[in-house]
């Protein structure tokens, strides 16, 4: 009896976390096509068409399931759009299934948030906006130092680290192979993701990271998926490092 009450609650509980990670996706989608766009945030648009969205539109999943003559347009549910609220709804509720209900998982939940509006700005536009990595790195310093008060100095000191290598990486960088090996936005990125995991695990993070690009550019360059000298995203690999080392605790 008590068990499965206990079960029936932690089902529950993985349940609501999935719903807030589509819901959260729903942000992120809006903020990853409107910020590169515009300096004000506006509604959510369409893709497609850039008309705003009507208000269920909002959510891909609801605009996927709809027949397409209630929709606004003949656009079709974008793979985006469809893809984060799917991703960010299973990680959220792997997350609590895992780990439980705790402030770590709730704020680990946030980082992977805006870690993915990173990602997708940085597919689709080529672009890590300080308008996502100030505030990020703001946040992560300060939830992290909620979580644990004498710990302050570790996320000042990961943000520090984090810049100062990508920095100096990329001043290297443009000495040998000339502009844009490494942008300033992957630097910021860099700061941010210290941060969020701190001087302890953000050796870990690059580490993981730059194997992660490592890999797919040796497997790129082979199969010539790319060219040599051609730019590719680099966030998405840190990205995958920092998500390595936030559930590696
Ligand atoms: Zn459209």
């Amino acid at each position: 009896m008590v068990m499965s009450q206990q079960l029936e609650m932690a089902i529950g509980f993985v349940i609501t976390a999935g719903v807030l990670g589509v819901v959260a996706g729903v942000v992120v989608n809006w903020l990853a096509t409107t910020l590169p766009a515009a300096v004000r945030v506006r509604p959510a648009v369409c893709q497609g068409c850039q008309r705003p969205l009507l208000w269920w539109e909002w959510l891909g999943l609801a605009r996927a399931a709809a027949p397409r003559r209630l929709q606004g347009c003949d656009c079709g549910t974008g793979v985006r759009q469809l893809a984060v609220e799917i991703c960010l709804g299973l990680w959220f509720a792997t997350l609590v299934a895992w780990r439980g209900v705790s402030w770590q998982v709730v704020v680990v939940a946030i980082f992977s948030a805006i870690l993915v509006l990173v990602v997708v700005t940085d597919i689709e536009h080529r672009r890590i906006l300080d308008a996502v990595t100030y505030p990020g790195a703001v946040l992560a310093v300060v939830s992290n130092t909620l979580l644990a008060p004498r710990t302050w100095w570790q996320w000042l000191a990961g943000a520090a680290v984090g810049y100062s290598i990508f920095w100096i990486a990329g001043v290297v960088g443009r000495r040998l192979f000339g502009q844009g090996a490494l942008g300033g936005g992957d630097v910021k990125l860099a700061g941010m993701i210290g941060a969020m995991v701190g001087i302890l695990g953000i050796w870990q993070a690059l580490v993981f990271g730059s194997l992660a690009a490592f890999v797919y550019c040796g497997v790129a360059l082979v199969t010539k998926r790319v060219g040599r000298g051609e730019r590719f995203p680099f966030g998405p690999f840190m990205v995958l490092g920092t998500v390595v080392s936030l559930v590696w605790w």
